[in-house]
């Protein structure tokens, strides 16, 4: 029998190479859609087995011969401007792929799915700033979209899109994915900006960290959870939108607390500064997961906790 063929798009990210060693382990024929111009290397285990296709994504009708000759079975939607601080900078940008290359996407599934008759499940990796600042916490399927940023805002119309795609037939799922971290994250974003530094410290530096906003909380996990969500998502008989997060929030003050925690410092006050360039002109300020659908439905739990991840970030950053 020949094996089942997955295509991701964004392969070349945190979740995208996890992905791809889930999927290979477990015996599919991967397909990563690159970015012409990027030179990001590929470090996840099996990386030589996938066969990469490098296309812009905005080039709707490259994406589409592409997808139809590879005819996958499961198509997971990971590209895409991945920071909300970028997305300030590049509003534009922002919406034109993490808003309309998502549509493209969905829309090259569809196409080879109606001319070939066999399903195309699609997975589109959508994100809590879709939310915004909610009313309530913690948030689930029903919470009102709210973003507030415009990387919220693309992630909403490619969110609202996934349930367009659903109800024309598409088995669509859009997981609501809340932060999710790894040693692989870039020093862009918070936690291995901290790890990182922190690590640095211990072996010597005298550096001070520059952050913003210490009190802004996340629901921060662990990525490849993330991804087994994915994964069980498209493996479910029913498309559904699926909130996925660990349930509990912490402040960054909390994770740079936990990260010098872990390499011994307990007075850190002087080791860290508020830089205001840091500070993002609106913050969500508490975005908590309840994932209770995609744990009755999908199974899904977290296996990792704040701490321990916070630990093994800074264990990888010292070696
Ligand atoms: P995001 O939630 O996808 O934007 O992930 P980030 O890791 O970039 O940011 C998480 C939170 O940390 C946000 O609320 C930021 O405002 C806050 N934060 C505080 N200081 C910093 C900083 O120096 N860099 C970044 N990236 N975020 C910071």
């Amino acid at each position: 029998m020949s094996p089942r063929r997955a295509f991701i798009t964004g392969i070349t990210g945190q979740d995208g190479g996890y992905l791809a060693e889930r999927l290979l382990a477990d015996g599919w024929e991967v397909h990563g859609l690159v970015r012409p111009d990027d030179d990001a290397h590929s470090t996840f285990e099996g990386a030589a087995e996938v066969a990469l296709h490098r296309q812009d994504i905005l080039d709707h009708d490259a994406v589409d011969a592409i997808v139809a000759d590879v005819a996958p079975e499961h198509l997971y939607n990971l590209a895409g401007m991945s920071s909300v601080a970028l997305a300030w900078e590049r509003p534009r940008g922002a919406a034109r792929i993490n808003a309309v290359g998502a549509v493209g996407l969905m829309e090259a599934a569809w196409r080879v799915q109606e001319r070939t008759g066999t399903p195309v499940r699609f997975v589109q990796a959508s994100s809590a700033e879709i939310f915004g600042q909610p009313d309530t916490a913690p948030q689930d399927e029903s919470t009102p979209l709210r973003p507030v940023n415009p990387y919220g805002a693309a992630k909403a119309y490619a969110h609202l899109c996934a349930g367009v795609y659903r109800a024309r037939g598409l088995h669509a799922s859009s997981l609501v994915l809340y932060n999710h971290e790894s040693p692989r994250r870039p020093e862009s974003f918070v936690t291995r900006k901290i790890t990182a530094a922190v690590a640095r410290i211990a072996q010597g530096s005298d550096e001070v960290l520059a952050l913003g906003n210490l009190d802004a909380r996340r629901d921060w996990g662990w990525a490849p959870d993330y991804v087994d969500a994915m994964v069980r998502a498209a493996e479910h008989e029913a498309a559904d939108d699926y909130v996925i997060g660990t349930g509990r929030s912490h402040s960054v003050r909390e994770l740079v607390a936990a990260a010098f925690a872990r390499v011994g410092i307990e007075d850190w006050d002087g080791r860290v500064r508020i830089d205001p360039r840091f500070v993002r002109p609106v913050d969500a300020t508490e975005l908590v997961a309840d994932a209770t659908r995609a744990r009755t439905r999908l199974g899904w739990a977290p296996t990792m906790g704040f701490v321990e991840i916070v630990a093994r970030m800074v264990e990888a950053d010292l070696r």
